[in-house]
């Protein structure tokens, strides 16, 4: 079945342009990197190429060089952050797979010996928790 195209309101697109709010851990010319507002779990971090792309189906793989690099990048920070004993990368494309942002993303989970993941797309987390978490994976990002 054909994929839709890339609707340019979607609401990554309104997040990398300004137009509504997001904890921002990470910004270089090519990705965004900000806190999940439904964490699964703490530190969730999501990894935003700026360049519009639906998911991985329809990217440039010149995008995906630019993501990878600093899905690694924010990964590390984010194990430090967090003291986490590993870490889960997910992925989703279409909505059989359980995409519901259609603007290409990686999620970043810290994880820990034994803790479960929380559901996708479950609770809101509070401001104040996700601006705390940022702070943290910022912090580990510098030093
Ligand atoms: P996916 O199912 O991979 O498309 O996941 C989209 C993710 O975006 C989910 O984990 C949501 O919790 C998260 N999300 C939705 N709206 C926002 C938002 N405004 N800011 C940050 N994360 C969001």
């Amino acid at each position: 079945m054909a994929e839709a195209a890339y609707d340019t309101d979607n609401i990554f697109a309104k997040i990398l342009r300004g137009e509504i709010p997001s904890h921002r851990v990470y910004e270089d010319e090519a990705v965004v990197a900000f806190m999940d507002v439904m964490p699964q779990g703490p530190g969730h971090t999501l990894v935003v190429p700026k360049a519009p792309s639906r998911n991985l189906l329809d990217a440039d793989p010149a995008t995906l060089g630019a993501l990878f690099t600093v899905v690694q990048k924010v990964a590390v920070a984010v194990k430090k952050a967090f003291d986490a004993d590993g870490l889960t990368l997910m992925q989703f494309n279409e909505p059989a797979s359980g995409q519901t942002v259609y603007h290409l993303h990686v999620h970043v989970l810290p994880r820990f010996d034994g803790v479960p993941l929380k559901p996708h797309t479950g609770q809101m987390e509070k401001p104040e928790v996700l601006a705390e978490n940022a702070g943290k994976i910022r912090a580990a990002l510098a030093g």
